[in-house]
């Protein structure tokens, strides 16, 4: 069993808004390896985005420690803060959150001059990701002349430019047609098999299936953590499942 790569204990993290609290994250524990690839699930409002908001740093919990790699970041800095996200960290987001006024060659390059690399370094893995990405003939397409798809591998593109310890998604297929997204998926997953933690946020059973694990969220809280006994995605049929751990609920099996 690989050391864990995150590691939650006791976060919670209340919103105010006027006179109310809302408690998005109760008392949440959780620690993932490095290499899994777990599925985030759970009605709206449940808590997934502030969740995965936490774990990709772009947001703080109110109480709880967040170890990241075996270190608190819970305590850093917004700068070095800033500095683990680019390094470690890439974010996949249901609306693409692209530059509008740069081209899909420009975004995908965004992070390494966040980062200060050198021109020519960005210039060779730009070329490198618009040929992965099958984008080489979008490479000076401004986002809006690009499809949700191509938008989608731009931000994926750029989201592992830097060559990130994990990925986190958070509703990445949500603004796709079915086929898009299963493909959007399958390049998620292939990031994946060559060892990216991955972590996705989808309301979509039948993707959420294809993780090797399943977290349920309810109200603030993992109802469910779900582990697939067998590997998952290529794997026919519904594959089993079995419980590690529940909170107030009962596991589901599947039918
Ligand atoms: P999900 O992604 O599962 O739909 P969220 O994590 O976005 O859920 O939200 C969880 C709860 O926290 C919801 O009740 C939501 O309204 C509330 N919430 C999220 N972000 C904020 C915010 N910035 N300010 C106030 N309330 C928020
Ligand atoms: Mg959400």
């Amino acid at each position: 069993m690989n050391p864990a790569q995150i590691e939650l204990a006791g976060i919670q993290r209340v919103f105010h808004l006027g006179d109310s609290e809302v408690h998005a994250l109760r008392d949440l524990n959780l620690s993932i390896a490095a290499g899994e690839y777990v599925a985030v699930m759970g009605p709206s409002g449940s808590g997934k985005s502030t969740l995965l908001n936490l774990l990709g740093l772009l947001d703080r919990p109110n109480t709880g420690v967040y170890r990241l790699e075996g270190r608190d970041v819970t305590t850093l800095s917004p700068d070095e803060q800033a500095r683990v996200r680019s390094q470690r960290i890439g974010f996949v987001f249901q609306s693409f959150h692209l530059v509008p006024r740069l081209s899909a060659a420009e975004n995908i390059a965004l992070p390494m001059v966040l980062a200060g690399l050198p021109p020519d370094q960005r210039a060779t893995r730009v070329k490198q990701a618009l040929k992965d990405y099958g984008l080489e003939q979008r490479a000076s397409h401004r986002p809006d002349e690009l499809s949700g798809g191509q938008r989608q591998r731009v931000a994926i593109a750029r989201a592992t430019i830097m060559q990130p310890a994990m990925i986190l998604a958070d509703e990445p297929t949500g603004n796709l047609d079915r086929a898009t997204g299963v493909e959007v998926i399958q390049l998620l997953e292939t990031l994946n098999a060559q060892g990216v933690t991955l972590i996705m946020v989808t309301h979509d059973a039948a993707l959420g299936a294809r993780a090797q694990r399943q977290l349920m969220m309810e109200d603030g809280a993992i109802q469910q953590d779900l582990r697939q006994t067998a590997p998952a995605a290529s794997s026919a049929g519904s594959p089993p499942i079995s419980c590690v751990t529940t909170a107030s609920t009962l596991c589901a099996l599947p039918t």
